[in-house]
């Protein structure tokens, strides 16, 4: 630890909440940091400051699973990689609103209803809308979507029904994304959070860390979501399933994840820094951790594939930190 670390870190934090942006290279120094008690203490400063001291509490159901069309290496649902999950269409309304409020009795706050399409065919996304009507006129919880591709005329509908906010991710920097995926470009997702924002829901786009990107993609992603101004940010950390090309890869420390969210909220001061995908296998409990270092969300009770914490556990460990 250096004192000049030490106080480039406090210079940097008094310039975001000066309402000031951080540029790439004082992201680049921030996420290299080794002074990680000042970084972390800095960024949950920021975020007790200008993101407000709750955690938002989400939980996800897999609503049409599997058979994706799409590339994407990291992926368990998509028909390119050979994976031994549960393939399933489009579930049920009936089902789906269960799961609703399963999710609104175990506490959560939102309820996101995510499927593997690269965009649903016209019959699905009728069913969908109908399935949102429902939630929505027989539970008390926030609704959010993950469809895939979107067009202005759907983002309109969505937005009309009360959806609150659609999920749609950058997945890495625009640097690494050939690598990842070669059935559709970067700009195309680019474009999906755009039409998003227009439509008037909230931006819900982050990415996953630990894909073999360099310390500098990772800046190069965070300064990517910046510039789109979401309302929420997911960080997902690899975990490679068996079948997919990214197999076996554990290429992210927890001190890594530490720095990578800690520069991200010194990036995105105002928006929900979510810890998703791959926190149980990476964090190994010590989510708090990174709750304290800039993050103030979780997804609870499973993913989209992979099993995740009770949410009573997860409960317990807010309480534990003293967050609302
Ligand atoms: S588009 Fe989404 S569901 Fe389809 S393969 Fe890529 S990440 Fe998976």
């Amino acid at each position: 630890m250096t004192n000049s670390n030490n106080d480039f870190i406090l210079k940097m934090m008094s310039k975001v909440l000066d309402r000031q942006s951080i540029t790439y290279e004082e992201a680049l120094r921030l996420i290299c940091s080794e002074d990680l008690d000042t970084l972390a203490n800095c960024a949950k400063n920021l975020t007790n400051k200008l993101a407000g001291n709750g955690i938002d509490v989400e939980t996800l159901i897999n609503a049409k699973s599997g058979t994706c069309p799409e590339d994407c290496s990291f992926c368990a649902q998509s028909s390119f990689n050979s994976t031994l999950i549960e393939k399933y269409p489009l579930l049920p309304p009936e089902k789906i609103l269960l799961q609703a409020e399963n999710a609104m009795n175990s506490g959560a706050n939102s309820f996101c209803i995510v499927c593997a399409y690269k965009a649903p065919p016209e019959k699905d996304f009728k069913q969908i809308c109908d399935t949102i009507k429902l939630i929505r006129e027989k539970l008390d919880i926030e609704v959010n979507v993950s469809l895939g591709f979107m067009t202005n005329e759907r983002a309109t509908i969505l937005k009309n029904l009360g959806v609150k906010r659609y999920n749609h991710n950058l997945e890495t920097a625009k640097s690494n994304f050939e690598k990842i995926c070669t059935t559709h470009s970067y700009e195309d997702r680019i474009n999906t959070a755009k039409i998003v924002k227009k439509a008037g829901l909230e931006l819900c786009c982050g990415g996953i860390i630990g894909m073999g990107e360099s310390v500098e993609q990772r800046v190069e992603l965070g300064v990517a979501l910046a510039s789109l101004d979401p309302d929420e940010v997911p960080i997902n950390m690899l975990i490679g399933r068996e079948g997919t090309p990214l197999y076996g890869q554990h290429l992210i420390t927890e001190k890594e994840i530490l720095q990578t969210v800690a520069t991200f909220r010194f990036l995105m001061p105002k928006t929900i820094l979510k810890i998703a995908g791959g926190r149980e296998v990476h964090l190994k409990g010590d989510d708090k951790k990174i709750l304290q270092a800039g993050a103030n969300g979780i997804i609870t009770g499973g993913y989209l594939t992979t099993k995740g914490n009770k949410p009573s556990d997860d409960f317990k460990m807010l309480k534990e930190i003293g967050v609302r």
